[in-house]
């Protein structure tokens, strides 16, 4: 990669950030593509001042928001995509003429690989482990292959009350499907009906090998699980992460973050450049 006077600079917001493996997959694909961009990790504690120190800089075209900003964002940004809206976080944001647009990219990169798993989701009970900006697209995503309900479990329940009452009506509409709200003392009883388990918290993630690998379910809850149900993790770092490795000694289907990674990141270059994203590049950095 070659640096110059007039490289475009794309970044990543965020904390933790050090584990982020967007930079390389970035790159990669701004080599490949041939364009005079670079895109950086940016670890950051304020984000309204962080957005605002960007907007200064000319050569900035946009970023990616990660844990914990992409609800925080929302009120900092001139224009919010439809998808945005009805999901309400936004990983993904774009300078224009009109100052900055938000999108989100992870219902895309949540989905695509449960696309590609044949299976009929119309009856689907699942649940979802969190309730921040992640979870959001996970539940609109649910709600895109068509799940019958969502549970959503969480540790805060005026946050989780907050979370039914934005987001829900706009989802619904006149629609049958459910989404419901709980806090993990019902996890069992909703683990006994489920067909994917979603987490989308940061329980699990390990940013240096020295922590212990930790699971947001133990080991008697994944014997809950049904024996054809998914166990998908967001994340992706370690690769299995502790609560992949329970389910797969349990012989459950399990899904980690990364080909969301993949594509939730392909999408996102292809919404700054205006161009192809070259997937194959993108997927060996990341070594899938
Ligand atoms: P976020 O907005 O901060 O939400 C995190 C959620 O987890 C919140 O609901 C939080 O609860 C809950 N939580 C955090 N620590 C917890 C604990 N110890 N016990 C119970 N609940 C806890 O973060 P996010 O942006 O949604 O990201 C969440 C995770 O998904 C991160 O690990 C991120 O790396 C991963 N992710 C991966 C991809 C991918 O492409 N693979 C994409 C997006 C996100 P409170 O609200 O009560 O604080």
């Amino acid at each position: 990669m070659k640096i110059s006077g007039t490289t475009k600079i794309i970044g990543i917001l965020g904390n933790p950030i050090k584990h982020s493996l967007s930079p390389r997959m970035q790159n990669a694909a701004i080599a490949a593509m041939d364009l005079n961009y670079v895109y950086i990790p940016l670890e950051i504690t304020d984000l309204p001042k962080a957005v605002q120190g960007l907007g200064a800089i000319d050569s900035v075209v946009g970023f990616n928001l990660t844990i914990p900003y992409k609800q925080e964002i929302l009120p900092l940004l001139n224009q919010i995509t439809d998808i945005a809206k009805v999901v309400g976080a936004v990983n993904t944001v774009k300078r224009t003429d009109e100052g900055w647009i938000g999108t989100n990219t992870d219902v895309y990169g949540f989905l695509t690989p449960l696309k590609k798993m044949d299976r009929n989701w119309q009856d689907c009970e699942v649940v979802v482990l969190g309730n921040g900006g992640a979870a959001r697209a996970v539940v609109a995503g649910c709600f895109e292959l068509g799940c019958e309900i969502v549970n959503v479990v969480g540790r805060n329940e005026l946050k989780l009350r907050k979370f039914e009452q934005e987001f829900s009506p706009k989802i619904f509409g006149q629609s049958a499907k459910k989404l419901q709200v709980h806090t993990w003392s019902s996890l069992d009883k909703l683990l006994a009906r489920a067909e994917l388990v979603v987490n989308t918290t940061p329980i699990g993630m390990v940013v240096s090998s020295s922590l212990p690998l930790i699971s947001p379910l133990t080991i008697e809850q994944i014997n809950i699980i049904s024996a054809s149900a998914i166990i998908y993790d967001l994340i992706y770092t370690p690769r299995p992460t502790k609560l992949l490795q329970l389910a797969q000694a349990r012989g459950l289907i399990s899904v980690d973050g990364l080909m969301m990674l993949l594509y939730q990141g392909a999408m996102a270059l292809e919404f700054w450049t205006g161009q192809l994203a070259p997937i194959a590049v993108m997927a060996a950095a990341l070594e899938l």
